[in-house]
């Protein structure tokens, strides 16, 4: 939608394809229904790929400041959650009106499902299921494999295949975690909590909340982990990641005739306090020895869990790996290999953190390919 906004404005004649019946679905729902449409800090540290530089000149040529001029641009009330993390303050409807509005001189074909295409010496023949349409240049903005329920499929790695283009084996990722169904039973009290954590995984360090599930853990902060976890690799989780527990328990023990329990319950719920520090209930903190407290405070300090797998496609905010950058510019999304054969968006190898990221990156690289075609 950014690109024909922006191919509109040059006087192009576009036609927007789209299975579902109304664009931009994944907008709708993003960020809780309240779209995080960019952040301030999208630079090629915060996105995951094969070429990591290939995201740097479609974040200059697009960059977030000028993302957050086009909300101001159509008076869309926006809040940041985090520093430059942007979201809108009603509902992301206000964004999508905005983008129907820049493209309102474009056609759509909706419900119409991208079959297949060939390269013919004047540009493409398209086919649809109900349509056969010329055209000269074929942008491919259909996405990854997230969320097939909201219109996610496979074309664009298709069209990447049949032109000569490379995958880089894809994976659910901004995904929830299964743990083991026997964890589970001990864990199912906690159903429902949710705390600020620290997790660490591959040397990577997140600062944010987690959601003990049904199934497993959630949360922002367990979303973000699941960028640099592979099947097998487990994460440190620390539960009072501003406090070292035995420092905490040490400086306490000799001014307190309290029950250990106690002093946790200020951070801590019962229903915690009764899996991960079962022994508190009953110890007294003056008389528990420090190689005790040691062990207790390692068990709040450092959960070392691993899950069993991610929640898969149907619950995975993005699709990471995609389509090898490597024979597309950087400049204008255009393929090296294929002339006026564009691709932008999630449907490539780029992966951005949670934060405003992934819809930054498909913002600035369909303008991009928008400026170019
Ligand atoms: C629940 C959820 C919440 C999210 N929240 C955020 C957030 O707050 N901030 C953020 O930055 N990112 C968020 N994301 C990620 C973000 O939405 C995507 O990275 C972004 O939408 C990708 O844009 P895109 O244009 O590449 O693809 P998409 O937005 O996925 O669009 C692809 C389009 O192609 C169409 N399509 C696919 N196959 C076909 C076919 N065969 N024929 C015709 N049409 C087809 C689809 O219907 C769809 O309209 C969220 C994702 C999900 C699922």
């Amino acid at each position: 939608m950014m690109c024909a906004a922006t191919a509109v404005k040059r006087g192009k004649k576009i036609a927007v394809i789209d299975h579902n019946p109304k664009a931009l679905q994944k907008v709708f729902v993003s960020g809780g229904g309240k779209c995080n449409f960019t952040n301030l800090s999208a630079s090629k540290e915060h996105y995951i790929s094969s070429n990591p530089n290939f995201c740097i000149s479609a974040l200059k040529q697009f960059s977030p400041q000028d993302m957050l001029d086009f909300a101001n641009k159509h008076k869309i009330k926006t809040y940041q959650k985090t520093s430059g993390q942007f979201f809108c303050q009603k509902s992301s409807t206000f964004l999508i009106d905005a983008l129907l509005e820049e493209t309102s001189s474009a056609t759509f074909f909706y419900n119409t499902v991208f079959k297949d295409f060939n390269i013919t010496s004047n540009g493409f023949i398209i086919l649809t299921n109900n349509e056969k349409l010329h055209c000269t240049s074929l942008v491919v903005s259909c996405g990854g494999l997230s969320y097939p329920n909201l219109g996610a499929s496979s074309v664009g790695y298709d069209i990447a295949k049949k032109s000569g283009h490379k995958i880089i084996p894809c994976k659910p990722t901004l995904v929830p975690f299964n743990l083991d169904p026997l964890l589970m039973k001990n864990l199912i009290n906690l159903q429902g909590i949710s705390l600020p954590v620290e997790i660490t995984i591959n040397k990577h360090s997140i600062k944010d909340d987690l959601l003990f599930t049904h199934f497993g853990i959630s949360g922002p902060a367990v979303l973000q982990s699941s960028l640099y976890w592979e099947k097998g690799n487990h994460l440190n989780i620390n539960f009072l990641p501003q406090t070292d527990a035995f420092s905490l328990l040490k400086s306490l023990k000799n001014k307190s005739k309290q029950k250990l329990n106690t002093v946790f319950k200020a951070y801590f719920s019962q229903n915690f306090i009764n899996y991960f520090l079962p022994e508190t209930n009953s110890l007294y903190l003056a008389e528990t020895s420090d190689k005790k407290l040691i062990e207790i405070s390692s068990k709040i300090n450092n959960w070392t869990i691993t899950p069993s797998s991610t929640r898969g496609y149907k619950s995975a905010e993005v699709t990471a790996g995609g389509i090898d950058t490597k024979y597309i510019s950087s400049q204008t999304m255009e393929s090296k290999l294929i002339k006026n054969l564009y691709f932008t968006g999630e449907v490539l190898d780029i992966t951005g953190e949670l934060g405003g990221f992934n819809l930054q990156w498909a913002f600035s690289s369909g303008y991009v390919a928008g400026k170019n075609l």
